[in-house]
């Protein structure tokens, strides 16, 4: 259920209607909108009686959320999620694109920092790179762990770029969140729902990345999963589901975005890295996710691909990131989007 709040309803109305709704042994979602706040109710103990809800101060209407997904919906929530980054003017979600560029796996400090420096000077606000890989074969590199966000960190501090990286569990989710600015949940554990749980009891960005077989529904209900702990700050991410297509590693469903967009208020972004796994492919479907009204990107780059220790095939040379991103200025108006380029740091930067 949904309880609207009067435009001009007060902060201590507003307070006792949550302090009503736990009361009861529900959770109350306070969702401020610029006309009014609406509070979310969500829990597993029954329903509030809406009659009483009504009566209470403030009050303007109690409407019954039908989706499966409620925090998630634009029922809940009108206007799109902006996700903003402290200090800095980097922000996803909203009218500037977000550009999320690097390696898929942090492999050296070497490594890091070339790379690094080409997604900095290319005008990319975060720095990706994977510390704790999810891998199908146990022999393949599993990552360098605590190692890795360390490198990061640092990469945070010389070129100001804002760090994601994945947590693979509970121990790495921790880790991740301790030394990073967005936790990412890999594909493979879209549904890990306790890992989820623990993600949303964080209060910093989660992006999550679509299942191999994921439905629209699924993929909300995952974001819902994070919400429904306290963390609003939900990013999904489209990076291509199984087909019985084998020229490419997975089948890119742009189809997804607008169709996320009409239900969601949440940003939703493309990797056309994972979503095709194959560089020649990766510039088009990058073109093709800022047309279609995507949030912006995630994509995978390196130095020397050739000696990648996982998915060389998919990763941009440096150049390539630099036509992606002036291909995406130029498409950005056209959907009413705008790049701004590369991170800048205002006086109250976190580092
Ligand atoms: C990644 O981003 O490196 C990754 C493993 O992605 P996905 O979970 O989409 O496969
Ligand atoms: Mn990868």
């Amino acid at each position: 259920m949904l309880v609207v709040m009067k435009a001009h309803a007060s902060p201590e109305e507003i307070q006792a209607v949550c302090d009503y709704i736990e009361k009861l042994g529900l959770r109350a979602h306070p969702l401020p909108g610029a006309q009014r706040t609406a509070i979310g109710i969500t829990g597993n103990k029954g329903e509030a009686n809406r009659g009483n809800l009504e009566e209470l101060s403030g009050v303007a209407e109690v409407i019954r959320v039908s989706k499966a997904y409620k925090l998630a919906s634009r029922d809940c929530k009108e206007e799109d999620t902006i996700i903003r980054f402290d200090g800095t003017n980097a922000s996803i979600g909203g009218r500037d694109l977000a550009i999320i560029a690097g390696p898929c796996s942090i492999e050296s400090r070497e490594q890091a920092f070339a790379i690094a420096e080409k997604v900095a000077a290319s005008g990319a606000q975060f720095f990706r790179g994977g510390a704790f890989k999810p891998r199908t074969s146990p022999y393949a590199f599993q990552g360098m762990g605590l190692e890795a966000l360390k490198i990061m960190a640092d990469i945070r501090k010389e070129f100001g770029l804002r760090i994601v990286t994945e947590a693979l569990d509970n121990e790495s989710l921790d880790l991740v969140a301790e030394w990073a600015d967005v936790i990412q949940i890999g594909a493979r554990n879209m549904q890990n729902f306790s890992l989820l749980k623990r993600a949303g009891k964080k209060r910093m960005p989660v992006i999550i990345k679509r299942g191999l077989s994921a439905t629209l529904e699924e993929f909300l209900m995952s974001a819902e999963y994070v919400m429904s702990e306290g963390n609003y700050e939900v990013i999904l991410c489209e990076r291509g589901v199984r087909t019985f297509a084998d020229h490419t590693r997975n089948t890119l469903d742009l189809s997804i975005v607008p169709a996320v967009q009409q239900v969601s208020h949440l940003p939703i972004l493309v990797d056309p890295s994972h979503g095709t796994g194959k560089r020649d492919k990766v510039l088009s479907m990058a073109r093709a996710s800022i047309a279609a009204g995507a949030d912006g990107l995630i994509v995978e780059v390196h130095h020397q691909p050739d000696q990648a220790l996982s998915d060389g095939p998919q990763s941009l040379y440096p150049e390539q990131l630099i036509t992606l991103m002036s291909e995406t200025e130029a498409i950005a108006p056209i959907v009413n989007r705008s790049l701004v380029h590369g991170i800048k740091l205002t006086a109250t930067t976190r580092s």
